[in-house]
């Protein structure tokens, strides 16, 4: 487990104190790649290496060359590794995230679109591969984000003038929330689905949550194979139900409400649908981790993710431009 004054930052000073400059940054990420002892990328000897230069070492039997943020989500870029580590920080250490103007002005940038780039590569590093699936009581249901109030089934009319708020209101999440007994939530699963379908939801739950998991559902024809793919499910038909959706699957409720606050609140619904699978993925990262004791500790999970995730450019993010930040 990391310990707080020696894996990582306990404070803002420290974390100055630590990373002065570039070298000092390097030396940071390369204990984090190897943690037990520097392995050649390419002949896999563990050996002691030569430092060439602040940030590249050499293996004392091939010769190789590499640093260790090659492969990864810090590689290839122009930003200093101080500037990442700084962007991390900020990022992990405020409650609700953070936009790419708020990034940009807090580290000094000189373009809006180098932070935007730069969240969008570490929004890619919160997933971690091969994560456990949801357990035990699962809600599972689907919720339109965005800033109408178009209710299931309703009939969405055409967004005129603003773009981002047009598509938001065309979008649907599937959601998926473990339930602890007596009470209280435990994980979620979140993603864009282009209807509430069974071909959209099946494929969500299989690969969100472990099968022999108890599914608590509305009456839905798309959960109908549920028991066929080895799960249990309890069902809540809405139709007719005294109970309005907030009190029979209060999970799933929560859950929508807060993401949607987050969506509208902190990136004030400026999202393209393109990039609507990211934020879900953040949004996913902080509500797991939220009763992490220390920030410093997700700040040590998001670099150390971050160092097994495959480096993004910018074209990736954009789908366009080969602009190299
Ligand atoms: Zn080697």
């Amino acid at each position: 487990m990391p310990v707080s004054g020696r894996d990582y930052p306990r404070t803002w000073e420290q974390f100055l104190d630590w990373f002065a400059d570039e070298a000092a940054c390097a030396r940071y990420l390369e204990g984090i790649r190897w943690h037990d002892g520097f392995v050649c990328p390419r002949c896999g000897v563990e050996d002691e290496a030569y430092r060439v230069s602040r940030n590249r070492l050499l293996c004392r039997h091939c010769r190789y060359q590499c640093t260790a943020t090659a492969g990864t989500v810090f590689d290839k870029t122009r930003t200093s590794l101080r500037n990442w580590l700084a962007a991390v920080w900020y990022i992990t250490n405020q409650k609700q995230g953070v936009n790419a103007l708020g990034l940009q002005r807090v580290l000094g940038l000189g373009s809006y679109q180098t932070a935007w780039a730069m969240l969008h590569r570490l929004r890619r590093a919160m997933i971690r591969p091969g994560r456990e699936p949801l357990s035990g009581l699962v809600e599972v249901d689907e919720s339109y984000v965005g800033r109408s109030v178009a209710t299931r089934g309703a009939a969405v009319k055409p967004a005129q003038g603003h773009d981002n708020q047009a598509i938001l209101r065309h979008t649907i999440v599937a959601v998926a929330v473990e339930i602890k007994t007596p009470k209280g939530f435990g994980r979620i699963r979140l993603r864009r689905v282009t209807d509430t379908s069974q071909a959209s939801m099946l494929p969500f739950v299989k690969d969100s949550i472990e099968p022999g998991s108890l599914i608590h559902t509305d009456g839905s024809w798309a959960y109908r194979s549920l028991s066929k793919n080895g799960y249990r499910r309890h069902k809540t038909v809405m139709l007719g139900n005294p109970d309005p959706a907030h009190v029979s699957m209060p999970g799933v409720h929560r859950i929508a409400a807060l993401l949607k606050r987050w969506l509208l609140g902190t990136h004030q619904g400026a999202i393209k649908p393109a990039y609507l699978d990211y934020y879900l993925d953040e949004f996913t990262f902080r509500f797991n981790r939220r009763t992490s004791r220390s920030r410093g500790l997700l700040f040590y999970r998001l670099i150390e993710q971050a160092m097994l995730t495959e480096p993004v450019t910018y074209s990736d993010i954009t789908g366009g431009s080969k602009h190299k930040l």
